[in-house]
């Protein structure tokens, strides 16, 4: 007998596992973790007691169609229950879109800096990733449709974008849209909508009702909700692509007290609101705290900001270790082709003032050697 292991199929082992932020520094018992777009507030209090209301029913089974908390988001956002899938994050519901409409001879479009999930979905489904160049670091619609061949199946675009923090104008998206043959399903990953000047992100939604069945919009409750350890994300849908995606997700991708957060989450307006302002006023004063020592920001639609610090004439995996040896995880930009930026989440006006000093310790030379134990 021939020992011959099992073997996945063909490209799984060249994806490149997804490397999230760090959370732990040695030497430091407190860190800023500033490393993974958590939201700065943390969860409502009401989603939290909500969550520990149900430690009585963790034996039982979640509501599988989460028919509650559709009802809850349509409530919130305007929208029609039934046309709404929840997933254990959106990344769950990225996944299944990318093997539902990608696969062995087709091609998924991604763009130069996306989300790097979204090219390892694809890979994971089998699909050919084509990448689209960027225009200062933004999206670039006509780059994306000079990507278009018959095989193309699937475009996968997060807006605002993460890393960049970048923005393609909603208009733009809908030339995108226009461009694409019609049986090309888009995805607009809008994990960062409730920080814009539209929380609701109507553009999309309205996208995703007159497109023609063939886009989709992708959210979360992991960025200003807070409740990123809960895994809960919710796709809005054609109904026939909603169709596919509850024939193909697990039954149970969304847990019980996931959803019963979730919805408590959704009902506490104010705790979203001050997330709201929060982000705004100290993601400004981060960016003015950044620009006094020289260093430009890239994108500013989330609640982060890519810091170019190789722009400014420094290094940024120095940068990084100043920041860690004062107890700050940021995220380098390394694997994502931006080594001369980090990626910084706002954080409390705590946090931003330690990020501040740091950087301003950094930048006059004096960081680094002070180890501070
Ligand atoms: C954070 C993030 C997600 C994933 O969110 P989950 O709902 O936690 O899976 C998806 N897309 C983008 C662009 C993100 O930044």
């Amino acid at each position: 007998m021939t020992r011959m292991p099992p073997v996945p199929r063909p490209g799984i082992l060249e994806i490149a596992a997804y490397v999230g932020g760090e959370a732990k520094l040695g030497g430091h018992n407190r860190v800023i973790k500033l490393s993974s777009n958590e939201g700065a507030l943390g969860p409502s209090p009401l989603a939290v007691a909500a969550y520990e209301a149900e430690k009585g029913e963790i034996h039982r089974y979640p509501d599988g169609g989460a028919a509650e908390l559709r009802a809850a988001i349509g409530a919130a956002w305007g929208l029609d229950p039934e046309r709404i899938v929840c997933g254990a994050g959106s990344d769950d519901l990225l996944c299944l879109l990318a093997q539902a409409y990608g696969g062995p001879g087709t091609e998924t479009i991604v763009t130069e800096h996306a989300f790097a999930m979204h090219p390892i979905y694809a890979r994971y489904a089998g699909s050919t990733v084509v990448t689209a160049a960027e225009r200062g670091l933004t999206a670039d619609v006509d780059a994306m449709l000079a990507c278009v061949s018959p095989r193309t199946t699937l475009v996968l675009l997060a807006n605002p974008n993460n890393p960049t923090g970048t923005m393609l104008p909603w208009e733009e998206v809908r030339r995108l849209r226009r461009g694409l043959p019609e049986h090309v399903l888009l995805v607009l990953d809008a994990a960062y909508a409730e920080y814009l000047d539209d929380p609701r992100c109507s553009a999309a939604i309205e996208l995703v009702d007159e497109a023609g069945a063939n886009t989709v919009m992708t959210r979360t409750f992991s960025k200003i909700y807070g409740l990123g350890g809960l895994r809960l994300g919710w796709a809005y849908a054609p109904a026939a692509i909603v169709d596919v995606l509850n024939r193909i997700r697990s039954p149970f991708n969304a847990s019980r007290p996931a959803q019963a957060a979730a919805i408590a989450a959704l009902a506490d307006v104010r705790h979203v609101e001050a997330s709201r302002a929060h982000n705004a006023r100290w993601r400004r004063w981060l960016v003015e705290a950044l620009a006094a020592h020289g260093i430009p920001v890239h994108g500013t639609e989330g609640n982060f900001v890519l810091a170019d610090f190789a722009a400014a004439g420094r290094d940024a995996a120095a940068a990084d270790a100043a920041l860690r040896a004062r107890g700050i995880i940021v995220r380098p930009m390394g694997g994502y082709g931006l080594p001369g930026c980090l990626r910084i989440t706002i954080g409390t006006g705590e946090e931003m003032a330690a990020v501040a000093e740091a950087v301003a310790a950094f930048m006059s030379g004096t960081a680094g050697e002070r180890a501070r134990a």
